[in-house]
């Protein structure tokens, strides 16, 4: 009988599970393995430490972002104080369910089927093993439902599971070229542009002798291939040669629940936790990985299953700032070209450079500053009701 069952051995997972065999209860991680998650793999300073993620998975330094609108205005702007890390998801997932094992989770492969349970309501998680092909059952007092987007633990366990809103997003890994004019292996460039994506954005991100060039769109009908082929084009990289082809929901919400009241908590895209407008997932991912670790422990120490909303309560104390602004800007911003053109003129001014950067890296908007809040504030109404025009910055 384990204390958890971990479904799912991604970054949400894997951290779970870590944190729970690191805290001493017996922990099992099941994953079905042998797919590379699809994912651009930019991760914030703020994940390499409080994750103790080893040099080794870095596989590229980024020192600017490219902001690039619809009229091909370019805006770069300058990470200080660190860099954007570039990590291989076949390689870091990897990692880090090793990490959970070393820690004492027991490592399962194999596809989660469903949960059962007995008349006494104790849940079994039964799956298919991935060399045996036998369905194998798991006793567990607890699960946590850490299985990505479109979660079947979700869908079967907790209400609105089903509902979850998504973009579809798409990129393909290609060989990176030398550095040349349009590409840096230092730079990241985000594309805000309808004809690249409607709804999202388009991005170049360098992974050392790979680079992940792709978009997003949440719009029913988009070709997302000849999106990101005329993404290729317009960055020079046409000629590279592709690697993979892959693409994946991105959750655009998080659940109003992620628990279902009695043995279910679940984690990071499972939980619909993405941030808005960057699509930013893996810090998430991981946070929630440590929340849903938190929840289960302390709903296993008092025996009540109301703890189990510790998890959105802890993350939401945390990130629903961010969250909340993030949304704002994704709606005002990324409805049309004007719009876009707008947001990267915006881009120009150092303090709203320095405040989305100082959110994106250490994940805490920064009260330090309130002129500067209140300039960006100001500006911000007056890009989009059209006061300031669209070519002054
Ligand atoms: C194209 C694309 C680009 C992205 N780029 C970025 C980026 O640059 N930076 C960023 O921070 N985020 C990015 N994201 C988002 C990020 O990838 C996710 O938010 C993150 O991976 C979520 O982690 P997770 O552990 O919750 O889920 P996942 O990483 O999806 O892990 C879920 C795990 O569950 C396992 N699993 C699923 N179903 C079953 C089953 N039935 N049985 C057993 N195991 C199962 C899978 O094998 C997988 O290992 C991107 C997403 C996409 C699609």
């Amino acid at each position: 009988m384990y204390d958890v069952v971990v479904v799912g051995g991604g970054p949400s997972g894997a951290t779970a599970a870590e944190d729970l065999a690191r805290s001493g209860k017996k922990v099992a991680m099941l994953d079905r393995a042998g797919r590379i998650k699809p994912c651009g793999g930019a991760v914030p300073p703020r994940l390499i430490q409080d994750f103790n993620i080893p040099d080794s998975q870095i596989v590229a330094r980024i020192n600017t972002a490219r902001m690039i609108s619809p009229t091909q205005r370019q805006v770069d702007i300058p990470i200080e104080n660190g860099y954007v890390g570039m990590v291989d998801r076949e390689h870091f997932d990897e990692f880090l369910r090793i990490r959970a094992k070393q820690a004492g989770a027991h490592r399962y492969t194999g596809t989660f089927l469903r949960i059962e349970r007995d008349e006494e309501g104790h849940p079994t998680v039964i799956f298919r093993d991935k060399i045996s092909g036998n369905t194998q059952e798991l006793t567990t007092k607890l699960i946590i439902g850490a299985d990505g987007a479109r979660s079947n633990v979700a869908k079967a366990e907790v209400p609105g599971g089903d509902k979850i809103p998504y973009v579809i997003a798409y990129h393909e890994i290609i060989e990176a070229p030398d550095a040349m004019d349009q590409y840096d292996p230092k730079r990241c460039d985000v594309i805000y542009d309808g004809a690249i994506s409607p709804d999202f954005y388009g991005w170049v991100f360098p992974h050392g002798a790979q680079a992940s060039v792709g978009m997003g769109t949440g719009i029913d009908g988009v070709d997302l291939k000849q999106a990101t082929a005329a993404l290729r084009a317009a960055s020079g990289l046409t000629d590279c040669k592709t690697i993979r082809r892959e693409g994946a929901p991105i959750p655009l919400r998080p659940m109003d629940r992620w628990d279902n009241g009695r043995d279910v908590v679940l984690a990071g895209d499972a939980a619909g936790v993405v941030a808005p407008s960057s699509g930013e997932g893996i810090y998430y991912a991981m946070v929630g990985g440590q929340v849903a670790a938190t929840a289960a422990a302390a709903c296993l120490e008092s025996g009540r299953a109301s703890d189990l909303q510790l998890a959105r309560k802890l993350f939401m104390r945390e990130h629903k700032s961010v969250f909340k602004v993030l949304g704002a800007m994704q709606n005002a911003y990324y409805r049309s070209d004007a719009r876009r053109e707008r947001f990267v003129s915006l881009c120009h001014d150092t303090d709203v450079q320095r405040l989305t950067f100082e959110a994106y890296m250490n994940k805490k908007l920064v009260a330090a500053r309130p002129l500067a809040h209140i300039k960006i504030g100001i500006k911000n109404l007056a890009h989009l009701t059209g006061l300031v025009s669209k070519t002054r910055v």
